[in-house]
């Protein structure tokens, strides 16, 4: 190991930085943050530096560098442009036992500055030891999908019940097994979710429960997975969908996405095919309450957006009647990840100035719909479930009023390695669906701004099979 991380307490500590540029202010922007009383010596002060003066956050000595100057400081930071002055700053720091950073130059530097994650109290410090700082940075960013933005306000509401919790569970590694619940469970989500208070109160509960050794509840969470491409689920959603004990999916439920369920959960397939139904809707309701009652935490997993033809208020409507707590995450519905796949955009300033998403779905052999709300002008209009009533659709469309030929576009399997985009017009689309053995789930676009795909078409893929 080069070198050892530490955390320093620079609180009202005096540090002193040599150089007024914006390189100075970067690293200036980081000892204001950590509370230091920072004098930057610089004959000049950028723009950023200047400001900083007025609002009195930093104090500044218009000279060069002096020995003096590092009089009092505990820490200092050099970012000047000249590479004398840089090693002089070094030279005098070191010999008075002052820790010392010049930027960009690990060779004169006493310790380095990392790549930081901020979610404060808890911070994640980055090194390459300076082999790399772009590596560093490629590792926080990384880093920084991973751990959620309200982990700070988590490991505050946990300081706050650490006695609490202790004086409860004598035994250290039952205290362990009952933060490890909070921290990945009901308590954590609703601080992720910004229930702050509901989270104390749930907490509360929990050492309550505990203690009394009450048959804990689990809980549900109803997520969108997207049209297909596993990249564009939610950070949330993958975060439960890692934490899940079981999870119950559709079939629009793409293999790519299910991949990413954490391997020990127990998968319950819940189906929905067209006309057969593995489970009945009223069955999967109650079968979510009953995994949630045992106690376990389900991931009822949807294509697309729960909320959107999914039947999702259906589900946490018995969830709520039987007091299940839930939580909802949104997905991309198909409508907005076929078009972008598609290169579709569904609305354009010269096109169309209103999107209607609808299902096509047939019911006793006929769609009911609108269709006079459906046709207005510059509207495009986006089929759910509507393969196996594209004729009815286009039919319809025409005689209520669309020319025969505005542009429809047929999306098979959109956003993944399977897509395949159709494109004619009213007239022409039924014939050419016919022949072309398109397979579900498939989306109907409708509308001038088809048109657009010519240019925009960006998503080629090559089938995996
Ligand atoms: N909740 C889902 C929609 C469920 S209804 C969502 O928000 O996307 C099912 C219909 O969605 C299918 O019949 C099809 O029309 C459409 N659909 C879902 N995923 C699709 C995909 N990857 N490609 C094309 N259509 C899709």
């Amino acid at each position: 190991m080069d070198f050892l991380p530490i955390f320093l307490d620079l609180k009202k500590r005096p540090c002193a930085v040599i150089g007024g540029g914006e390189v100075a202010a970067r690293k200036i922007s980081l000892l204001l943050e950590a509370g230091a009383e920072v004098t930057v010596y610089a004959p000049i002060l950028s723009e950023t530096l200047r400001r900083w003066l007025d609002e009195k956050k930093i104090s500044h000595v218009a000279q060069e560098f002096r020995a003096e100057c590092l009089a009092d400081c505990v820490l200092v930071i050099a970012a000047t442009d000249d590479k004398a002055v840089n090693r002089l700053v070094s030279e005098t720091a070191k010999a008075r036992g002052i820790p010392v950073n010049v930027v960009d130059q690990p060779d004169l530097c006493t310790f380095i500055m990392p790549s930081i994650i901020d979610r404060s109290p808890v911070i994640v410090a980055v090194s390459t030891s300076g082999a790399s700082p772009v590596l560093a940075r490629l590792i926080r960013a990384r880093l920084e999908t991973l751990i959620p933005a309200g982990y700070g306000r988590l490991a505050k509401l946990v300081a706050a019940f650490r006695d609490k919790v202790k004086q409860h569970f004598k035994n250290p590694s039952h205290r362990r097994q009952f933060w490890e619940e909070v921290l990945q469970g009901h308590v954590a989500e609703l601080v992720y979710s910004g229930q702050d208070d509901a989270a104390h109160k749930a907490l509360q509960q929990k050492i309550t429960s505990t203690v009394n050794n009450e048959k804990q509840i689990g809980e549900v969470y109803l997520v969108g997975g997207g049209p297909g491409d596993p990249d564009l689920l939610t950070f949330r959603a993958l975060r439960l969908m890692q934490q899940a004990d079981v999870v119950v999916y559709d079939r629009l439920v793409s293999p790519a996405v299910l991949e990413l369920v954490r391997r020990d959960a127990e998968r319950i397939y819940a189906g929905k095919e067209r006309d057969n139904h593995a489970i009945p809707q009223e069955d999967i309701n109650h079968l979510l309450v009953r995994l949630a009652k045992e106690g376990k935490r389900v991931v009822r997993l949807k294509g697309g957006d729960p909320f959107i033809f999914g039947r999702g208020g259906e589900e946490i409507d018995t969830l709520a009647a039987e007091g299940i707590p839930f939580q909802v995450v949104p997905g991309i519905t198909a409508a907005a990840g076929c078009a972008a796949y598609a290169g579709i955009p569904l609305t354009h300033r010269d096109y169309a100035q209103s999107v209607v998403f609808v299902t096509g779905h047939l019911q006793d052999g006929t769609v009911n719909l609108n269709w006079k709300a459906l046709v207005q002008p510059h509207q495009t209009i986006v089929f759910y479930m509507g393969l196996h009533g594209v004729d009815i659709i286009c039919r319809e469309l025409m005689k209520h009023g669309l020319p025969a030929t505005t542009p429809v576009a047929l999306v098979q399997q959109g956003t993944t390695r399977n897509q395949r985009v159709l494109t004619g017009d009213l007239k022409t689309l039924p014939a050419i669906v016919e022949n072309a053995h398109v397979k579900a789930p498939t989306l109907i676009i409708v509308g001038e701004v088809i048109q657009m795909r010519e240019r925009l078409n960006w998503f080629e893929p090559t089938a995996a099979n």
